[in-house]
């Protein structure tokens, strides 16, 4: 079977955005999963020959406290279990916040392979906010850019790397 990369994150950050991105201009077929989501949440992608499944964990966001940390988590978890790579996406205007911090813990306990990707780096001057989440400790963050296309093939070379 094809190897499964997951993309977990607080709500907003921009997961959607690049899974669209990543499904669209590659890709192939989006699996029809009917009933879990209005949202196309299994997509198939293909980056230097290598193909894979990807995963946008955040298709049901309820704007709420506490129901918002359990479906982080609960979309982790799922993450952790299901993927051979996770993609960790973080937000460089919003900076590394608490449940960042909750996240990288799961995360980190799983043992994948964990690319960090800090979106909303729509510019150079914005690169520098990328280094705050080196503490995150999964080794070097990757600035991305959903709405401007910045930096998906840098991403997607080091997700393939890790598969
Ligand atoms: P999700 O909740 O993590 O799936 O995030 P979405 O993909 O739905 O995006 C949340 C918001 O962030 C939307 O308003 C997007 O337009 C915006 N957004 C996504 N990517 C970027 C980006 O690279 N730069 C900026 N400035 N905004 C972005
Ligand atoms: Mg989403």
């Amino acid at each position: 079977a094809r190897p499964i990369v997951a993309i977990v994150g607080r709500p907003n950050v921009g997961k959607s955005t690049i899974f669209n991105r990543i499904i669209g201009d590659r890709l192939a077929i989006v699996e029809d999963k009917p009933g879990i989501t209005r949202d196309r949440i299994y997509g198939t992608a293909e980056w230097n020959n290598i193909a894979f499944s990807i995963i946008d964990t955040g298709g049901i966001e309820i704007d709420d406290e506490d129901f918002i940390l359990k479906s982080i988590r609960a979309q982790a978890e799922l993450a952790i279990e299901e993927a051979d790579a996770i993609v960790f996406m973080v937000d460089a205007k919003a900076g590394l916040t608490p449940a960042d911090q909750e996240v990288a813990e799961l995360l980190f306990r799983s043992r994948k392979p964990v690319i960090v990707a800090v979106n909303k780096v729509d510019n150079i001057q914005r690169q520098e906010d990328v280094y705050e989440f080196y503490s995150l400790g999964f080794g070097t963050p990757i600035g991305i850019s959903g709405s401007h296309g910045l930096g998906i093939g840098d991403l997607l070379d080091t997700v393939v790397e890790n598969l």
